[in-house]
């Protein structure tokens, strides 16, 4: 039995190769669900793939889906890469799903985050041939992001966060997950965060997710998904490191708080403010966060993926 047990589910015709992941993080759930809810419906008939190959990784990090955590040894969307000499858990599982990431042209990675709030979708960058991510299938992503029935669009992740690692003097290599190592294997892929961990919408989010993309990709035969009528689209801009273990938040923010420029969001343990730095919304918060490490993102609303 391998760390990571694909369902493959093949058509008869050429077509896009999918792959879709649940519990990448050990307590969030949904995908898993959902996943489950799809592959009973293809082995059953109900479902049936016409194109393509279509690829579910139920549990994608089994030792932390066991114990209920987001992570086993670390954090298995972080430094996502092969290595010669797999060290601890996660290790091992990216050696057995970079090669089948790398495998598929598209990757739908299910996730759920720990505060109430609405569903989100997070997307790569814009095309650019820069050195961090270079990128040319930008308008694919967004054409799936607007189908798979969420009211907000997130972007600027990795720029972001390499951002913020250069001032830690730590890498950009460490911002690299599911959806990065995807895009730099030649793929496109989307996050798409369902809801709260427990929230029993979320699984039915995740659900209608993967039905639309496979519809969407035209691995089965129905009608693409119409684009989302509204979409919210946001682009994170900076992240606020937390820097003493008494700096603390003005109020418990919750992802996707609007602020105005210049609100207090929190306060050093010198008494400093902590200010937003222009219209927008406050993202991951994370009032637990070690002295050194991401302390909350700042993001602002952006044309390129707002409807
Ligand atoms: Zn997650």
């Amino acid at each position: 039995m391998g760390i990571i047990e694909p369902k493959c589910f093949a058509g008869e015709q050429p077509g896009t190769r999918l792959i879709v992941l649940g519990a990448v993080h050990g307590n969030e759930t949904c995908g898993t669900r959902a996943i489950e809810r799809v592959t009973a419906e293809l082995a059953g008939g109900q479902l049936r793939i016409v194109r393509g190959r279509a690829t579910f990784v139920p549990v994608t990090n089994r030792l932390a889906y066991q114990r209920g955590t987001r992570g086993g040894d670390r954090n298995l969307n972080r430094h996502l890469a092969p290595t010669a000499a797999p060290a601890d858990n996660e290790d091992r599982i990216a050696n057995a799903l970079c090669p089948l990431l790398a495998d598929h042209d598209v990757l739908l990675d299910l996730h759920s985050f720990r505060s109430a709030g609405s569903p989100f979708v997070m997307v790569g960058p814009e095309d650019n041939a820069g050195d961090l991510q270079p990128f040319s299938q930008a308008a694919r992503e967004r054409a799936l992001a607007l189908r798979l029935g969420v009211a907000r669009a997130l972007d600027g992740w990795l720029d972001t966060y390499a951002a913020g690692a250069a001032r830690r003097g730590g890498s950009a290599a460490y911002g690299v997950g599911t959806t990065e190592y995807m895009r730099a294997a030649g793929g496109c892929a989307l996050t798409l965060e369902c809801g709260q961990h427990e929230d029993p919408q979320a699984p039915q989010v995740a659900y209608r997710a993967i039905l639309r993309t496979l519809a969407h990709l035209r691995l089965i035969d129905a009608p693409d998904p119409p684009p989302a009528a509204r979409m919210e689209g946001l682009r994170l801009r900076e992240v606020v490191d937390r820097a003493h273990p008494d700096d603390r938040f003005e109020r418990a923010w919750t992802s996707f708080d609007p602020v105005r420029r210049g609100q207090r969001i929190g306060v050093r343990h010198d008494g400093a403010a902590v200010l937003a730095p222009f219209d927008g919304a406050v993202v991951f918060p994370d009032a637990t966060a070690a002295p050194g490490a991401e302390w909350f993102y700042c993001a602002q609303p952006h044309p390129r993926l707002s409807r």
